[in-house]
């Protein structure tokens, strides 16, 4: 999957500034102390509201790495 992610955006999260989504490219943020993550700006674990049912997975939050 190729993502449209703006270069400004590439460049904090190689600052470590941010966390982005492996999926959909948003910024992620940290649910608690437990590993897992929901997007930004939606404050959900989706990635949008069509979830692949064949792969629900790959439409879940997912950092592109770790910080
Ligand atoms: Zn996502």
């Amino acid at each position: 999957v190729k993502l449209d992610i703006p270069d400004s955006e590439l460049m904090a999260e190689k600052l470590g500034m941010v966390v982005l989504c492996a999926n959909c490219g948003r910024r992620l943020e940290q649910v608690g102390r437990l590993g897992t993550w929901k997007h930004e700006d939606s404050k959900l674990g989706y990635c949008s509201d069509r979830v692949s049912k064949a792969n629900p997975s790959s439409s879940y939050a997912k950092p592109r790495k770790l910080p």
